[in-house]
Parts: C-alpha cells; structure tokens; sequence
C-alpha cells in the first residue's frame, strides 16, 4: 500500500515561555511506493522520529495530512492505521516468554477479529520463522542476545500483518557486525512480505545499503529524495553531498574564473557554463586520478591500506577537511612530498555560498 504525506507539519511549543515554536517537522510532502523500503536519514533532531510517530499516530501533525492507500488515516487513532513498529530500545515484556511477547498485540483483539489461542500462536510462530527466532519462543528477553532480543521486537511488529512497518533506528544498540547482519536480515524480510516500510537511521552507510529510495532531512525540512545512488552521485546541495558517502566527501574552497576551476592558484578542472566567483568545490574519494602531471597539488601525509584500492592521505591548505581521502587503485605508486591529482568531472560538484549546488 503506498503511503502519502501531504505538507506534513508538526510543531512543539517551546519549552521556554518566550521562545519560537520548534518545527520538528516543516511541510514535508512525499509518496512512498507500495512494497517499497524507504530510508529516513538525517542527524540527530533533523525530525526523523517525529515524521514516524505522525506516520504511526502515536503525534497528530499541526497541519498537513497523512494517506493509507485511498484512505485519509490524520485523525486515527495508532491502533486503528495497522502500523508494526520497532524502536531502538528493545521494549520487550520482560517477565513474558518471547512466544508471549510476539502473542501480545493480537491479544486484545474483540469481535469477530478474536482469535484462539491456536490461532495467536500459530501466528506467532509465522513471524518468529521470518526472523529464525522460532527456536527460542519459550525463553525470556533476559536469555537472549540484544540482536535476538530486537528480532522478537520486529516479529512482535510483523504478528499482526501490519499495512506498513516502521522502524526507528532499530539497529542502534546492536555490535557493528550483528548491526549489518540484522540489517540484512530486514531487508530479506521486507523482500519477502511486501510491506511497505520506513527505516530512520543516521548512519548514512545504513540507509544507502538497504533503501530503495532514501529521504534526506536536515532541520525539520526535506532535502532531497531519491534512489540512494543516484542522491549520491547528484547532491542538490553542500549538505547532502557532505552528509553521504564513506570516505566523506572533500571540500575546497575555490574561484571560477572563465570557466575554469581554480584551487588556489591551480586550474583543476573545466566548468563550462559557471559565471565567475567564489566556491566550495566538493570532490568524492573516488574522484581523484594519480598524476605526476596532475592539476591539484597535494602534501602526501600517508597511504592507508584497504586491499582492493589505497586511500591516499593529503592535505591542502584550500581544503576543509583536515585530510583528503582519495581511493585510488592499490597498483598505483605513490611517493612524497607532493602528489597530484587529476580530477573526475563527475565527480567534482560546485556549490554557491548558501550551499546550492552550481555544477
Ligand atoms: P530525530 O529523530 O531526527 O533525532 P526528532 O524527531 O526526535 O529528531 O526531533 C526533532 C526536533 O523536535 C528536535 O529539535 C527535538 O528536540 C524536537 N522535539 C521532538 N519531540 C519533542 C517534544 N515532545 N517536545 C518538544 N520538542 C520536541
Ligand atoms: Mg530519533
């Protein structure tokens, strides 16, 4: 079922008497695909948990209004849209067995929705097989791992066949190999039933390696939407590009000058169609060529190992970042003092002074 959100709003009074509202939320309109996962990703307090808790319910927006399919779902209640929901924090019963934990949504069920207990646990024990927990239904959360505790969360989520499944990030108290193992496993499990769902994170990694479009938020306001690699490889703004992308993206400050980029007194590249004027040029780890002829000239600070490739370590005193990371082919050679790069035209993104992208 796709799900819409129509100029979605939500402010919260401030907590002094005098200040401005916060606007967790500014007017953020988009469709999520039916079936599709949607990744949610921003800094911590750029309005993530606030967009899933409206989504859920659990928050009413100040203006703006959320549709189910066809349906019109602003003033429903949490327990009527039909949503599963996963919070970083396990929240499991503890004095439940996990069976009972999972058991537990469809408990309250009224009518002619009332199920047999047969009927509960067989249900149960469906959601507990998608997420390989179904060994373990007689144990309690204390007898469990903290990534076998946050599978009995999601199939807890997933017992009651839920219209979407939203998860705010849910793999934040896990080790880094379970986090990517899990990480895995919802999207096996996404794949698998369909459900159209919304992941939060921070962790840009997270996000790009999951999603199937992934919504970029910064200060209550959308960024830019899109399938992840395509977010990548064209950021509408300085912000994005800095917040994608593993070796971070690498700043300059620079001059264009007819048609030429300048860093410092080099030419490094064409940019035909820029009038002229101060810029920060952003160039991706994977944008730098090798050169003993090269047009930007670097200080070799070192050459760290990642097998298939190197990354080159520079500094440049025109650069923000306090090294450069350039991914270069591990054949490459590379000797100090100085080295010099060519850059990839795709590669390179010029930004205005506000931070809107200019090439
Ligand atoms: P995120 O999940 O991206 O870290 P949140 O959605 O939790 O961000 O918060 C967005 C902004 O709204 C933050 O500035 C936060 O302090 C504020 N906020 C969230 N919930 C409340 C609340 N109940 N009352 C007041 N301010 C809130
Ligand atoms: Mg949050």
């Amino acid at each position: 079922m796709n799900v819409t959100l129509q100029n979605l709003t939500k402010k919260f009074p401030s907590r002094s008497k005098k200040g401005a509202d916060v606007v967790a939320v500014d007017d953020f309109s988009f469709e999520i695909p039916d079936g599709k996962l949607i990744g949610l990703l921003g800094p911590s307090g750029c309005g993530k948990s606030t967009t899933l808790n409206l989504l859920s319910g659990l928050l009413k927006p100040t203006s703006g209004r959320i549709f189910f399919g066809e349906d019109d779902v602003t003033q429903l209640p949490p327990e009527n849209r039909g949503v599963g929901l996963v919070f970083q924090n396990y929240a499991l019963y503890p004095h439940l067995t996990v069976r009972q934990n999972i058991t537990f949504p469809l408990e309250n069920r009224k009518g002619k929705d009332r199920l047999t207990r047969r009927q509960r646990e067989d249900m149960a024990l469906e959601a507990a097989k998608l997420v390989q927990i179904e060994a373990l239904m007689d144990r309690k959360p204390k007898e469990l791992s903290g990534g076998q505790q946050q599978r009995v969360a999601i199939a807890r989520a997933l017992v009651k066949m839920p219209r979407i499944l939203l998860l705010d990030e849910p793999l934040s108290n896990l080790d880094a190999r379970l986090r990517l193992q899990t990480r895995e496993e919802i999207r096996r499990i996404q794949r698998e039933t369909g459900i159209t769902t919304v992941f939060v994170t921070h962790d840009q990694e997270e996000a790009m390696s999951i999603s199937d479009q992934i919504v970029v938020m910064k200060d209550g306001l959308v960024q830019q939407t899109g399938a992840p690699q395509a977010v990548y490889d064209d950021p509408k703004n300085l912000f994005v590009a800095k917040f994608l992308g593993t070796p971070p993206i690498n700043v300059f400050d620079g001059q264009v000058q007819n048609g030429r980029l300048y860093i410092g007194s080099e030419a490094v590249l064409e940019v035909p169609g820029v009038s002229d004027q101060a810029v920060t040029a952003a160039v991706r780890p994977e944008g730098f060529i090798l050169s003993d002829t090269g047009a930007l000239t670097c200080r070799l600070s070192g050459v760290e190992v990642l097998g298939r490739d190197i990354s080159v370590v520079s500094t440049h005193e025109r650069c923000q970042n306090a090294a450069i990371r350039s991914i270069i082919p591990s054949q490459c050679q590379v000797g100090g003092p100085a080295v010099r790069f060519d850059l990839k035209p795709g590669k390179v993104f010029l930004f205005d002074a506000a931070g809107n992208r200019l090439f």
